[in-house]
């Protein structure tokens, strides 16, 4: 059946400005790392697409190796794009990346010119796109001088491939320089790409000062700490979990006792906020209107109808954020 967007689409989502940029995304995006590879089941991710679109999900985040295989979300996302949201191009912000290993040879992976623009070439062929909103450099490269990489982007948006571009896990102070090179090629970076999450801080020893000061926006992944903070584990590891399959990132040692009694703690305050803890852990990384935007996972239609729905509540009084700080730090 045809593909109609929900009317009201836009009443329930915030939409945040990305640092001093012109752009706005929402509070909630949706990334395609998991779920939507060549492994997957396609009408799934399809109908996860469709009804993130229909909450107010207007930016879905994708990199050229997600898969499993590697490509195969893109392509799958290509499907999605041709067959429901043709006529929606326009209301969508798309971000894809290159940084991580994708082919075979030394042009295959980190910052080269070289690698960089093949790897977009790629992902607009897989997508069948005529450009991306953003795209970034996945991965800082210990190798190229970042004055190549930095023109490799700059050289993108010239192209008309790309109308932002954006960078991920780089350091605060790789950030600043990379800020400071792209201002002086004409093409501001847009937003940064980082890992947060009540497990995950980094971010708050300098970083986040550093995107104040240069204007850039940010977009955390794994807010979820990939559903850790959620109440997935609560009794255990279920089968159908990312834990009990083949990611790298979320596997059933790090599920350990006392990491799993702090999640029980923060699922009880959770429930007293009249929340899921899920919608908590959102509200969390979002909490001060520094974050532009969390990046969730989904595996299913109803983790992103969950997720959606802690805008509802995304105040926390001080005595909250204090209980939060103490059951962190036990
Ligand atoms: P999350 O921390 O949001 O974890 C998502 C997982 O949490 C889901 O797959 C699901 O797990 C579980 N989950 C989600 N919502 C709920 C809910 N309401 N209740 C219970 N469980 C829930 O983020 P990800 O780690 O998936 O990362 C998000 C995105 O960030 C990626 O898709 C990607 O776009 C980006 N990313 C970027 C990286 C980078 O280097 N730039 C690295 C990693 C991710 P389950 O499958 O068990 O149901």
């Amino acid at each position: 059946m045809t593909y109609q967007a929900a009317n009201n689409r836009y009443e329930g989502m915030k939409y945040n400005r990305v640092g001093r940029s012109g752009l706005k995304l929402p509070a909630i995006s949706l990334g395609l790392w998991h779920n939507f590879g060549g492994v997957d089941r396609y009408e799934n991710g399809r109908a996860m697409v469709r009804r993130a679109f229909d909450l107010g999900i207007t930016h879905f985040d994708l990199a050229n190796n997600y898969g499993p295989p590697p490509g195969s979300a893109e392509e799958t996302f290509g499907q999605i794009l041709k067959q429901d949201f043709a006529a929606y191009r326009d209301e969508m912000i798309i971000s894809t990346k290159a940084g991580y290993h994708m082919w075979e040879g030394p042009y295959g992976e980190w910052g080269s010119r070289k690698y960089l623009i093949s790897s977009l070439d790629q992902s607009l062929k897989r997508m069948n796109l005529e450009y991306v909103d953003i795209f970034y450099h996945h991965r800082p490269d210990p190798e190229t001088p970042l004055e190549e990489t930095m023109a490799a982007l700059d050289h993108v948006v010239r192209q008309g491939k790309t109308l932002y571009v954006a960078i991920s896990n780089y350091s605060a102070e790789q950030t600043a320089r990379a800020s400071e090179i792209l201002k002086g090629l004409g093409t501001p970076c847009l937003i940064h790409q980082p890992s947060y999450s009540m497990f995950n801080r980094w971010i708050e020893n300098g970083l986040q000062d550093v995107l104040e000061q240069e204007g850039i926006g940010s977009i955390v992944f794994s807010p979820l700490a990939g559903g850790l903070l959620t109440n997935r584990y609560l009794n255990g590891v279920p089968s159908d979990s990312r834990a009990a399959g083949p990611s790298v990132f979320l596997k059933t040692d790090q599920i350990t006792d006392s990491k799993l009694s702090k999640v029980k703690l923060l699922n009880d305050l959770a429930q007293e906020r009249g929340q899921s803890l899920a919608q908590m852990s959102l509200a969390w990384v979002l909490r001060g209107g520094k974050v532009t935007s969390a990046l969730i996972g989904a595996s299913r239609v109803e983790q992103i109808d969950d997720n959606v729905a802690a805008l509802s509540r995304l105040d926390f009084s001080k005595e909250e954020l204090g209980r939060i700080e103490t059951i962190l730090a036990a």
